[in-house]
């Protein structure tokens, strides 16, 4: 057989070295040969974002229909991003869940039901970080290390609850606020005026919207020499991410 490219334009060479090793609990992936995929060698593959310029797109709320057009333009474009899935919509869209763990993207999670947790109290907001943890390791066979809440929303509760679970808390640090403009231009230009190495870019797969701003953005932010990272990747060469610790964004060089 032979090693199909790595979706990571830097890692391309490296992937195809690890992809012979690597091992896909989930069995082989079948896209369309003009879309290479999946490399779950990318996902795991170390780039130094202290030394170079990364960016890491992530996409709350989904899966939702929205959701496989976004994919195939990342799959075309080898790029990797972060997706938060709401535990349901997990269930409801299995396909593009599994689709997003094959593809070497990150997967965090995003609740069952999307409440502002910081008015939970402690055992709701456990029930609502592992019940979705659940049920998204019963689609992708992955519980999740990364978790966001619901409009960023969260206290010294909300942080516990995550560490306890074994996660992450992964916020942002640009915001084009995509849920209230609906325009692929707005969003391009909303996102490439405030990123900066290391950013961590929150963005929603629940809009048809905004997988239309796609596309550009991952031109323009590549011609600005920036390579996209899953979270993971972002702070995998400064520590690593550490659970029941909120991150807002990445190192740069
Ligand atoms: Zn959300």
């Amino acid at each position: 057989m032979t090693a199909r490219p790595g979706r990571h334009r830097t890692v391309a060479a490296l992937a195809a070295t690890a992809l012979s090793v690597a091992v896909c609990p989930l069995g082989t992936a079948t896209a369309a040969p003009q879309h290479p995929p999946l490399t779950r060698a990318a996902h795991t593959h170390t780039v130094d974002c202290r030394a170079v310029k990364c960016v890491a797109l992530t996409f709350d709320d989904g899966p939702t229909q929205y959701t496989a057009a976004l994919l195939t333009t990342l799959e075309r474009s080898h790029a990797l991003a972060t997706f938060f899935l709401i535990g349901p919509h997990a269930l409801q869209y299995r396909a593009d869940a599994l689709r997003e763990y094959r593809d070497g993207d990150a997967i965090g999670d995003h609740t069952v039901t999307h409440p502002h947790l910081t008015l939970l109290p402690r055992p709701g907001i456990d029930q609502q970080i592992d019940v979705a943890a659940q049920q998204i390791a019963s689609v992708t066979g992955h519980r999740p290390v990364l978790f966001r809440p619901p409009f960023g929303a969260w206290n010294a509760r909300v942080r516990e609850a995550a560490g306890a679970a074994g996660m992450a808390v992964v916020l942002w640090n640009v915001d084009p606020r995509d849920w209230k403009h609906h325009d692929p231009a707005f969003i391009d230009r909303a996102v490439l005026a405030g990123v900066r190495p290391g950013a961590i870019v929150v963005l929603h797969d629940r809009y048809a919207t905004t997988p239309l701003a796609v596309p550009r953005l991952i031109d323009v932010l590549r011609a600005r020499g920036y390579d996209l990272v899953t979270v993971p990747q972002l702070f995998a060469t400064s520590g690593g991410l550490r659970s029941g610790v909120v991150y807002h964004h990445g190192p740069g060089p």
